[in-house]
């Protein structure tokens, strides 16, 4: 069995008046590996950003294991944690994964047999994607053209952020000014 720490928490005062963040922790349902930290909560907010899925909120326990991450969702914890190890499972007993990189432009896919998640299993040579401007594989940025028919490549070096994108001018205001104020 191993430990579910919950995104429920609250503060704890030891005898020193010291406030300490405290998560409840339950035990797993299912043999997940002893040491193995997993994470649920009864209420996860799920924000979808395709315009034609709704925003929702559920039960979920998740976890990193194997360099894949597995979640479940459900009405209740245990219900979570069920679709999480039947995924865990169905990915054990997958004997050769059939990876599809489908609309994934940084390396990860999904087997299509078993439905495991995987981070870098293309080079961007397997999926084809080359600077626009000096033609080195790479999966640093790509843009949209032509409404989805065709993509265009940039490696670090040739891409340059819109000048509002920057991370300075996005976290200016954030990162910068509590420190400015000081001078
Ligand atoms: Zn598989
Ligand atoms: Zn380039």
């Amino acid at each position: 069995m191993a430990k579910i720490r919950l995104s429920s928490s609250k503060i704890i005062e030891d005898a020193s008046g010291t406030p300490h963040l405290v998560y409840d922790v339950i035990e797993s349902l299912h043999p997940w590996s002893e040491h193995k930290l997993l994470q649920g909560g009864i209420n996860g907010a799920v924000l979808v950003t395709d315009p034609t899925r709704a925003s929702y909120r559920t039960a979920f326990v998740e976890t990193f294991i194997d360099n894949t991450f597995i979640r479940g969702e459900g009405n209740t914890l245990e219900e979570a944690e069920n679709k999480a190890w039947h995924k865990y499972q169905a990915r054990m007993n997958c004997e050769q994964h059939e990876w599809e990189a489908g609309t994934y432009k940084n390396g990860a896919a999904i087997c299509r047999k078993c439905g495991t998640f995987e981070r870098h299993v293309f080079s961007a040579e397997d999926l084809n994607q080359y600077c626009s401007v000096c033609r080195v594989p790479t999966y640093y940025h790509f843009e949209v053209q032509d409404n989805g028919e065709t993509y265009l490549f940039f490696c670090e070096e040739h891409y340059t952020a819109p000048d509002d994108l920057t991370i300075e001018n996005l976290l200016g205001e954030v990162v910068f000014s509590p420190f400015e104020k000081k001078k």
